[in-house]
């Protein structure tokens, strides 16, 4: 039977939990369609050792409850995945959003019915409903990707992907264990259970400059004065280009003498999380010779705490510094001085193949017991592709999408009208805490559902002119960056199918931007939308 909601939300995660509180608010019956056994998203498939914010705890969090802000207590500076989970759980029970979330449902359809200007969806375990808006709060790292490897399937041992762990722990003590990655995920993994494993093999494709997050306990006056500064916080967030806490030096790099330099970068260094990455000089983004230097800072770390030279200068990144995420490490570079722990770098010895056994490179087999796959996403565009959605004309996103995304604001695709997307292709995502972009977005998305009733409008559709605009705008944002040079980052879909590879999926304009703009947007009767 299908059944009838004023608005259905596509993924129970931080972005879903939101939207579904916000609708609520507003009168609307709403129904979270929920892909995972339970809710959480990105922190309930994400539940590998050593996983955790990158972001401070207290600017990760919720900022629309200062009840929630004085009941929740943060135990770390960089909180692990089950403390974050519990949060999540924490939320949903107290604004009781349970009762309207289907979890192990996850939606494979998603179909516009034009004569009645309303939506179906229908999940693979046979629900189907239907309903006025709808919103996919489907996150932008969700789709995990295995490598194409010849073999993956063939392994006899126990094969893991780090987006899909186990809830049970898993036993690494005298096991050979290899892992294929060396992102923010891999580095938080391979620091975590290194001690543990018998033998362990990191594949290394490419090295990432990490910078040491330094987390530790919140100590109890902390935990006082962060409540009451919570707000300041988000405020804070907000005014960075990266919705970070960072707030970086207004200075180019170059104009500060080299002394001021050095004791800032190791100032930065010793604060942890991403300050050195976000909270560096103005230019940091911009300057080669800037970034350049703070790679051999950090090149110079390395070698210091790597004890193989040789492993030293494999660990040591070839990319400019800051174009891609930096993982937070603690004892990353250490771990490859233990004797079970050894790196083998791809760019020197291929992988051929996973066999029944292990992993085959060029060179060599290494016989495991266990291969972790840390190997990313097919970001931003994945999970909206992976469903099919098919608006106007019976029109699919795979169509409209067949020479790469193209949205307005990163929010609404034409043709589509009354969908919406939460941290789709085009936001500021990486240049963004996640929340506080997603609270951007989920707001101004009930506000325009809000707006639409009050005035009586049936639907909303982006129109082709304002979703090109932004899609160019988007491609323009990049220019000048040094990460418009990084092509084989996520950032521009590296291991995405062909039609989305090598586009800019982003907004690199920075968060104050962004929200000025969608508020300029809605302030000019929402220009650049058609309301119907
Ligand atoms: P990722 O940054 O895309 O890294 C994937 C890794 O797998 C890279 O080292 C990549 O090597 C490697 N890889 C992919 N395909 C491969 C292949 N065929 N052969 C060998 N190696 C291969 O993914 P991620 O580490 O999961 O991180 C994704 C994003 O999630 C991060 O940028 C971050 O924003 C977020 N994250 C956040 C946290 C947190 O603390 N909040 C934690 C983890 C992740 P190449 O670089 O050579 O492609």
């Amino acid at each position: 039977m299908t059944q009838n909601y004023d608005a259905i939300v596509i993924g129970a995660g931080v972005s879903g939990l939101y939207t579904l509180y916000k609708l609520r608010k507003l009168g609307l019956t709403v129904r979270v369609f929920e892909a995972g056994g339970d809710i959480g998203g990105t922190w309930y498939w994400n539940r590998y050792p050593g996983a955790r914010f990158d972001s401070e705890s207290y600017s990760y969090q919720y900022s629309f409850s200062q009840e929630l802000i004085d009941e929740w207590n943060w135990s770390e500076h960089f909180s692990a995945q089950p403390e974050i989970e519990r949060y999540l759980h924490f939320v949903a029970d107290k604004f009781d959003l349970r009762r309207d979330i289907e979890c192990n449902a996850r939606v494979a359809a998603v179909t516009y019915d034009e004569n009645e200007k309303r939506w179906e969806i229908a999940t693979h375990n046979g629900l189907r409903a239907r309903a006025r808006y709808v919103i996919c709060a489907t996150g932008l790292l969700s789709a995990h990707q295995y490598p194409d490897y010849e073999g993956v399937a063939d392994f006899a041992g126990l094969s893991l992907h780090t987006a899909r762990w186990p809830k049970d722990p898993v036993d690494f003590r005298g096991k050979r264990v290899g892992i294929i990655g060396t992102g923010p995920t891999a580095v938080q993994i391979i620091q975590t259970i290194a001690p543990d494993c018998g033998r362990l093999t990191v594949f290394q494709r490419t090295a990432n400059w990490c910078t040491p997050l330094r987390n530790r306990p919140i100590t109890a006056e902390e935990q006082q004065a962060l409540k009451e500064k919570a707000h300041e916080i988000f405020a804070q967030c907000k005014r960075n280009w990266a919705g970070f806490i960072h707030e970086p030096d207004p200075r180019r790099a170059m104009d500060v003498p080299k002394a001021e330099r050095m004791a800032r970068y190791q100032m930065l260094y010793d604060r942890g999380g991403f300050a050195l990455w976000l909270g560096n000089f103005s230019d940091s983004f911009m300057s080669r010779e800037a970034a350049d230097e703070v790679a051999e800072f950090l090149a110079a770390k390395i070698r210091e705490r790597v004890a193989d030279p040789e492993t030293a200068e494999k660990l040591i990144p070839k990319h400019p510094f800051g174009t891609k995420r930096c993982p937070g490490e603690k004892n990353y570079y250490e771990t490859f001085n233990l004797p079970n722990v050894r790196l083998v770098d791809l760019r020197e010895t291929p992988i051929k193949k996973i066999s029944r056994t292990g992993i085959e490179t060029t060179n060599e087999l290494h016989e495991l017991d266990v291969i972790i796959y840390a190997t990313g996403f097919h970001s931003l565009t994945g999970e909206l592709l992976r469903m099919d959605i098919r608006g106007e004309h019976g029109r699919s996103l795979q169509e409209h999408w067949a020479d790469g995304p193209r949205t307005n604001l990163g929010i609404q695709f034409s043709g589509f009208p009354n969908l919406w997307a939460i941290m789709g292709p085009h936001n500021p995502a990486v240049f963004c805490n996640i929340p506080r972009c997603a609270e951007t977005n989920v707001e101004w998305i009930v506000d325009c559902i809000r707006y639409m009733r009050e005035k009586g409008f049936e639907t909303m559709a982006t129109t082709p002119e304002a979703e090109d605009a932004w899609t160019r705008r988007c491609y323009e944002s990049v220019k000048g960056l040094l990460i418009d040079d990084m092509r084989d980052s996520w950032f521009f879909g590296s291991t995405n199918p062909e039609n989305v590879r090598g586009r800019f999926l982003l907004f690199a304009g920075g968060v104050p931007l962004y929200r000025e703009i969608f508020a300029n947007v809605a302030a000019n009767g929402y220009e650049g939308f058609e309301l119907r």
